[in-house]
C-alpha cells in the first residue's frame, strides 16, 4: 500500500468535504451531508493529534479485551457511558435489541478465541427494538423482520402503561439473552472462565436508579438484586482479572 497516496487520498476527501459557512447556512441536504463528514473528518484529525504512539502501543500488536460486551446500536448509548478507556478493553458486538442469536460468531469470537472472562448483555431504556417487537413489524423489510423476530418478549401485564410494559420488555430481553449465553457457554461458565451479565443504560432514569447509571440487573442467571450484590463479591471475592485497570473501573453501580 502506497502510505503517501492514502494520505494524499485523506487530504482531497478533506477539502472536498470542506462546508464554507454559508452553505452551511443553505440547509440543503448535499451542504447538511458535507458538514457531518466535515465534522467526523474534524474530529477524527482532533483524536489523532492528541493520542501519540504511546497511546496505541498497548494494543497495536492485538489485543486482550476483559469484557465482551453485546449492546444495542442505539446512537444513545456508547461505551464513554462505562468506560472512559474502552480501546482495547472492551470487543464491542452491537446490534438492534443487543442480541446475541443475531451476532452469534461475534460474541463467540470474543469468547472462545479472547477469552474475555466477563460477557456483558447491556439493554437500554426506551430501546426502539423492544417497541418494534412489541408491535406490528410484518411490513419491515425480511432483513430487519430476521432481527425482532428473535426478540422474546415477557407475557403483556394488563395493569401496566406503556411505559413500565416496555420497560418489562427491555429488562426481559437482557435476561433472555443472558439465559441464552449462560447455556451457550456453559462449560466456560460452570468453570469459572466466564462471568456472564446483565445490565441496562438507562439514560432516561425510568428505573429512578439515577440518569446516565448502568444498572446490573443479572449476574449468571440470578435477577434478585440481594442475590446480585452477593454474586458480585463473589466475583471481586475470587480476583477475576480486573488487574489490567484499577478496579474502580468496575461496572458495578449498585
Ligand atoms: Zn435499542
Amino acid at each position: 500500500m502506497n502510505f503517501l497516496r492514502v494520505g494524499f487520498v485523506v487530504s482531497l476527501l478533506a477539502a472536498a468535504f470542506s462546508v464554507s459557512a454559508s452553505e452551511e447556512g443553505q440547509g440543503d441536504e448535499a451542504g447538511q451531508l458535507r458538514g457531518i463528514i466535515r465534522n467526523l473528518m474534524d474530529d477524527n484529525s482532533a483524536f489523532a493529534k492528541t493520542h501519540k504512539a504511546d497511546y496505541y502501543k498497548p494494543f497495536t500488536d492485538g489485543q486482550h479485551p476483559r469484557a465482551t460486551v453485546v449492546t444495542c446500536s442505539d446512537s444513545r448509548v456508547h461505551t464513554h457511558a462505562f468506560d472512559q478507556t474502552p480501546d482495547g478493553d472492551l470487543f464491542m458486538v452491537r446490534n438492534i435489541g443487543n442480541q446475541i442469536s443475531t451476532a452469534e460468531g461475534s460474541v463467540e469470537y470474543g469468547v472462545h478465541h479472547l477469552h474475555t472472562p466477563l460477557l456483558i448483555i447491556v439493554g437500554h431504556s426506551a430501546c426502539g427494538a423492544i417497541k418494534a417487537a412489541r408491535g406490528d413489524f410484518s411490513k419491515e423489510s425480511p432483513a430487519i423482520k430476521r432481527e425482532l423476530v428473535t426478540i422474546k418478549l415477557p407475557a403483556r401485564n394488563p395493569k401496566n402503561d406503556d411505559a413500565a410494559e416496555i420497560l418489562r420488555g427491555i429488562d426481559g430481553n437482557v435476561n433472555n439473552q443472558v439465559a441464552y449465553a449462560l447455556k451457550k457457554f456453559s462449560h466456560e461458565v460452570a468453570e469459572g472462565k466466564l462471568t456472564v451479565i446483565g445490565a441496562i443504560y438507562d439514560f432516561r432514569n425510568d428505573m429512578q436508579q439515577g440518569q446516565g447509571r448502568l444498572v446490573i440487573t443479572n449476574v449468571n442467571g440470578s435477577t434478585d438484586s440481594g442475590n446480585i450484590l452477593a454474586s458480585l463479591m463473589k466475583i471481586n471475592g475470587n480476583g477475576m482479572k480486573m488487574d489490567r485497570k484499577s478496579s474502580d473501573k468496575q461496572t458495578a453501580k449498585h
